[in-house]
Formats: C-alpha cells, sequence, structure tokens
C-alpha cells in the first residue's frame, strides 16, 4: 500500500518519464542537486538562524572520533550519513556516533553513483545498509543520501519504499581535496552568510571519510566543522536534518 506522498511521487515521476528526456538533459538532472526534476528531496527550509552540519563518507575510525570530540564540546548534534560496509567494519564507532544522539543516515553500501546502476543494484545497496546500521545501534534508519547526489527516479523510489526522506545540501565546497580548513570554513562561512540574506537554512555538507577507502585523513573538514561551530553556535541553532522533514508529524 502507498502512502499519498508515494503515490504522489510516483504519479510525477511517470508522468516525467513520459516526457522523454534529452539524454544530456537527463545527466544535468540526475547530478545536480539544485534541480527538482525528478522529485523532492530535503534540502534546507526557509528558516534562517538554522544550521545541519551533515558529515558523509564515515565512519572512519581515524577522524570521525576526533569529530565527536568537538561535536560534544559544542554540545551539537550532527547528521551523518554512513557507508554501509564501513558501518559493518566499525560497529563500535557507529555506535557511538548514534549513542552520543547523532541523526544516522544510509549512503548506500559502497557508494556508487546509483543514477547509473540497476534498479537491484539499487535496492541492494539501500537495503543492506540499513539492516546493517539497524542491527548495530537498533535504530530504524529515516534519512538517506545518495552517493555524489546522483540520483533518478527509480533510486527515490528505492528510498521511498523504505520509509526514508532523499536529502539533499546546499553548501557545499570541495574539502575532500582541499588541504586547508581556514578555507573550507571561508567558503562555506559565506555560503551560510549569503543563504541567510535570502532568509535560507544551511544544510551544510562536510566529509568525515573518503569513500575509496576507510581511514582517509580529513582533519581539514573535521577543524572546519570546528570552526563553524565556534563561530555560530551563539548567534544559531544547530539541528539534525530530521527537523526539517515536513513529512515527520
Ligand atoms: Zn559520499
Amino acid at each position: 500500500m502507498l502512502s499519498p506522498l508515494q503515490t504522489g511521487l510516483s504519479v510525477g515521476l511517470g508522468a516525467l518519464a513520459g516526457a522523454g528526456l534529452a539524454a544530456g538533459g537527463f545527466a544535468y538532472a540526475a547530478m545536480w542537486p539544485a534541480s527538482e526534476i525528478f522529485g523532492w528531496a530535503l534540502k534546507a527550509p526557509p528558516r534562517p538562524g538554522e544550521l545541519a552540519l551533515t558529515f558523509d563518507d564515515g565512519p572512519n575510525p581515524a577522524w570521525t572520533p576526533r569529530l565527536l570530540d568537538i561535536l560534544n564540546i559544542h554540545n551539537v548534534r550532527a547528521t551523518f550519513f554512513l557507508v554501509g560496509k564501513y558501518a559493518e567494519a566499525e560497529p563500535e564507532l557507529t555506535r557511538r556516533i548514534a549513542r552520543e544522539g547523532h541523526l544516522l543516515g544510509n549512503h548506500s553500501w559502497s557508494h556508487p553513483n546509483l543514477a547509473i546502476k540497476s534498479a537491484a543494484k539499487v535496492d541492494d545497496e539501500l537495503l543492506r545498509t540499513c539492516k546493517t546500521l539497524q542491527d548495530i545501534t537498533g535504530q530504524r534508519i529515516k534519512y538517506f543520501r545518495p552517493p555524489f547526489g546522483g540520483r533518478r527516479p527509480r533510486v527515490l523510489r528505492a528510498a521511498l519504499e523504505l520509509d526514508m526522506t532523499p536529502v539533499l545540501w546546499n553548501a557545499i565546497t570541495t574539502d575532500w581535496r582541499e588541504p586547508s580548513a581556514d578555507r573550507i570554513a571561508e567558503r562555506l562561512m559565506r555560503r551560510i552568510d549569503h543563504l541567510e540574506r535570502l532568509y535560507w537554512a544551511t544544510n551544510i555538507v562536510l566529509h568525515d571519510g573518503g569513500h575509496l577507502k576507510l581511514g582517509a585523513n580529513r582533519e581539514p573538514s573535521v577543524q572546519a566543522a570546528g570552526q563553524i561551530l565556534a563561530k555560530y553556535k551563539h548567534t544559531h541553532r544547530f539541528v539534525t536534518v530530521d527537523a526539517w522533514d515536513p513529512t515527520v508529524t
């Protein structure tokens, strides 16, 4: 039985599929986070003063513990989109993230670009990650972020069928290949301040892990998160993305 949300989305996607998108348009729409053509995904609401720190590609035994320490110092909860196979390799660290009150999300099992994978592969990547995270933490996983932001109707439908809300972002920089924490923080702060002037909240992506291997060096990203926390914690409210989910009743 489909919920009204699921039914509405399926109808919308069916109409789009029939429209026959050009290949170039398809690639653009599938990869660009501002695009709404393949259905709704949570980014950020018009609530200036609110910030969500979200971390992708962990858990990472090399840097996630330090990040958790920093979040604790500032008494802030964040959202972690975890890679399933890393969580399986690091169950104690995964439990620590959950135990310290952060929100856990699904970032697929092995971080492929799901926009170009078969339906069976997409289902397997999402389901296996949900099951593993739930087995480790005892929590149901309600949020999904597609690797590389890659999505198409089948990917969004797979997430909805598992009762997960797709989540994108509205603030990102190349933190995974930028060696300077100052530059990462400065770019994101400029974006936060810009969105604030437009009366938007900011959904910030940083990476505490690397999708190519477990144990990536994420010191610049973790330090940049610390700078953002120090700058905004007295003037802004840090939330986890469930605070912005209109499907939560
Ligand atoms: Zn990722």
